[in-house]
């Protein structure tokens, strides 16, 4: 369908100063004099040069801009300089406006900031391998100048707002690099609300349908919980206010994305989740009364419901390294259900929605610096020039989502790591020669092993011994990057040894044998030998793991190895892949943008099946593997290898049929397994290729696996199985 597009540019003109002056309005509380007049120089500047752009949605670009500037005032809490460096934050990159002409207007700072967001505005659009290496330049920014990021995560945000009129394979890539890093990164910097809604957009585009699901459910009982909201709060705020404290409570509903998240950690069904919400006491405290307000709070709330003493969290006392700071407890409510209480002060709620900006604006007034503790983190990490990007990329992106405990050493000093971190962790933190010569240490003066998962408010002293070298298997003890990317240079090191002392020797080898010793013959060894590296094929020599009999067995199959030369991985395209493989006659899905119908193989990881939403991905030696675009591997495929990714979609008309898993729980009840089997295999017709069966106390757990022709197919066959009498919940699971 066409329609016409008429423009009406003077009413847009109108909007476009409407939403200017919504801007200013939001950056009200930081304005200071002569503020006004710089976010209106870069307004003009920004609307002048982006006057002839429109988005894909045919609005006018200038939106973009204003928006992102509105969000980082409004939701991040940044003042003029930032909001300048919104606005302009695309014009160096898209249009002729140079850096130089912004620092003329601008000055110094500002152009450094923009420099720094064009430089990582192409970090994840280019077709390159190199994206990881990308992201660790940007994350260099961050040590330079937080805001860079901050600004960053606005653009990202609001893109993500935004994305309903982009082809669907860049949605998904846009969301997959989202849920991959942006997310975290919010998270680490303490941005809670931006990262929730960088969660639950992603959601929508990776997996619609169960975010549709999701948001339908909480959508029916809406009215319901209200009503219970309110009771559980009505008592709780009488009494907060007779004993002459000034709070807010209400209930704050849980995100889409943390709610699906339980349901997978815990495999249970929606209806089984207990804290779809949240309460919040925020309490209005002077400086000195806050931490004796929020326990006098908790008083309260723990006099007229019972607490789960294992859910109390004190992050008053010890404020997490991103800087938030809060008292939650779980009490048991009315109706024997469990609800979720967070006790906090106004300036911990800023700190807590705002995050990083709000932090820097208390700061004089708080004594937690671990915000300071993490960038210098950052900048120790990328300052290690060995590690490679992806492996650090990995580390980090572990490192940025986990949560803190606190250790002190043996004089007392506190030293934050995070949750799982070991003995050797700390060692590691405490010096680089500490850990890679420890072995073990004393935990609250007892001896314990180097890989003693470390639990809050241990006391460690390390012991070393100078015979202590780093060993392999550590990198699986710690859990910190520092720690992990320290004894990966140090095993590089001492490989890089052996390698030399096995070249020696296999080079003594091959000449016993009359093998010419060349680059060839050494990568056909390595090639034989199954080995990724040369270097491997040198350590394996040296280590005694290759033997002169097993090169005189190559010697004999040389001629083979010949015929089936490997594919070099960074030379394979996917036009290679389609060339090499002739598309089969069963084919049902049609790959890339032409929908050519080529071979592939579907990825065990998510067995897909057709229907579900799917990617191509391009292997290096098994052709085009098929994925769902919410399989637990997609978002690190498509914002790691986005160049490899191909679309793919089902061609519907086809009688084959795909493996996938069912879980069934219910009431064990006489003829139930008969029961069920009835509608799979009569009513359905469908096949099994396994059933194992559980029951336990009466409750009955099964897992079958059959075979389905789709996803339809699929849905059918559970609304069929939920109504046989005692099966209590159907779902489908992937492995
Ligand atoms: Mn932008």
């Amino acid at each position: 369908m066409k329609t016409e597009l008429v423009i009406d540019l003077e009413a847009e003109k109108q909007e476009i100063l409407k939403r200017y002056r919504a801007l200013l309005r939001a950056s009200k509380s930081t304005l200071q004099k002569g503020d006004k007049k710089e976010i209106r120089k870069a307004f003009d500047m920004a609307l002048e040069s982006h006057k002839d752009m429109r988005r894909k949605s045919g609005e006018p670009y200038i939106y973009h801009p204003i928006a992102v500037a509105q969000i980082a005032a409004e939701e991040i809490g940044l003042g003029t300089t930032s909001i300048v460096c919104a606005l302009l934050h695309d014009v160096v990159e898209d249009t002729d406006i140079t850096l130089e002409d912004i620092e003329r207007e601008f000055g110094k700072k500002t152009a450094k900031i923009i420099d720094g967001l064009t430089k990582i505005s192409g970090v994840f659009d280019t077709n390159s391998s190199l994206q990881a290496e990308n992201f660790r330049k940007m994350l260099l920014t961050l040590a330079d100048d937080v805001r860079v990021i901050l600004i960053k995560l606005a653009d990202r945000l609001h893109n993500m707002r935004t994305m309903d009129f982009m082809p669907r394979h860049k949605q998904l890539k846009i969301a997959s690099e989202t849920i991959y890093l942006y997310a975290p990164l919010a998270h680490r910097l303490g941005l809670y609300a931006i990262k929730s809604e960088l969660e639950d957009l992603s959601m929508k585009y990776l997996d619609p349908d169960t975010y549709k699901f999701i948001a339908k459910k909480l959508n029916e009982k809406k009215a319901e919980r209200a009503l219970f909201i309110k009771k559980f709060v009505e008592p709780i705020d009488e009494i907060v206010h007779e004993q002459g404290l000034v709070a807010d409570v209400y209930g704050r509903p849980k995100s889409i994305h943390s709610i699906w998240n339980k349901m997978k950690k815990k495999n249970i069904p929606f209806e089984e989740v207990y804290d779809l919400f949240a309460i919040r006491i925020i309490l209005d405290s002077a400086p000195e009364n806050e931490k004796a307000d929020c326990w006098k709070a908790y008083s309260i709330v723990t006099d007229l419901y019972r607490p789960n003493p294992d859910r109390l969290r004190d992050w008053v006392s010890s404020p997490k390294g991103n800087g938030y700071e809060s008292l939650h407890t779980t009490v048991m409510g009315p109706r024997g259900q469990w609800v979720e209480v967070q006790i906090r002060t106004q300036r911990m709620n800023e700190i807590a929605e705002k995050g990083f900006a709000a932090h820097w604006k208390y700061k004089e007034s708080s004594n937690d610096n671990g915000l300071d503790q993490w960038i210098q983190k950052v900048r120790e990490m990328l300052s290690n020039p060995e590690a490679n990007a992806l492996d650090f990329l990995d580390d980090f992106k572990m490192n940025l989502f986990s949560d803190e405990i606190f250790i002190f050493t043996p004089k007392g000093a506190l030293i934050q790591l995070p949750l799982g971190a070991t003995a050797l962790d700390f060692a590691f933190e405490i010096h680089t020669d500490v850990g890679a010569t420890c072995i073990g240490a004393k935990v609250n003066h007892k001896l314990v092993p180097i890989s003693y998962k470390l639990q809050n408010g241990d006391q460690v002293e390390i012991i070393t011994s100078s015979k202590q070298t780093p060993k392999e298997d550590w990198l699986n003890t710690v859990v910190t990057a520092k720690a992990k990317s320290k004894i990966k240079s140090s095993l590089k090191e001492e490989k890089r040894k052996i390698a030399e002392n096995g070249k020696e020797i296999l080079e003594r080898k091959m000449k016993s044998l009359k093998i010419t010793y060349n680059t060839d013959n050494i990568q056909k060894l390595s090639y034989f030998f199954k080995l990724p590296s040369t270097q491997e094929l040198f350590v394996n020599v040296a280590l005694g793991k290759i033997e002169l009999k097993d090169i005189k067995e190559y010697l004999s199959s040389e001629k083979e190895v010949e015929s089936r030369a490997p594919e070099r991985p960074e030379n394979l395209t996917v036009d290679m892949v389609k060339n090499k493989i002739k598309g089969s006659e069963n084919d049902i899905l049609l790959i890339g943008e032409d929908q050519q119908k080529i071979d592939y193989t579907l990825a065990a990881c998510c067995n897909p099946i057709p229907g579900d939403d799917v990617f191509g991905f391009v292997t290096v030696s098994e052709g085009i593997k098929i994925h769902r675009t919410n399989c637990p591997n997609a978002a690190q495929l498509m914002s790691n290898y986005g160049y490899r990714v191909v679309k793919a979609k089902w061609n519907k008309q086809q009688e084959l049929t795909f493996l996938t898993g069912l879980r069934i729980v219910g009431i064990d009840d006489v003829g139930l397994i008969n029961n069920i089997t009835r509608v799979i295999s009569t009513d359905f017709k469908v096949n099994m290729r396994s059933i194992t069966v559980d029951t336990n106390e009466g409750i009955f757990d099964g897992s079958i696996m059959i075979f389905v022709n789709d996803t339809e197919h699929l849905e059918n066959l559970i609304k069929n199985l939920l109504k046989v009498r005692g099966v209590t919940g159907v779902t489908r699971f992937d492995a």
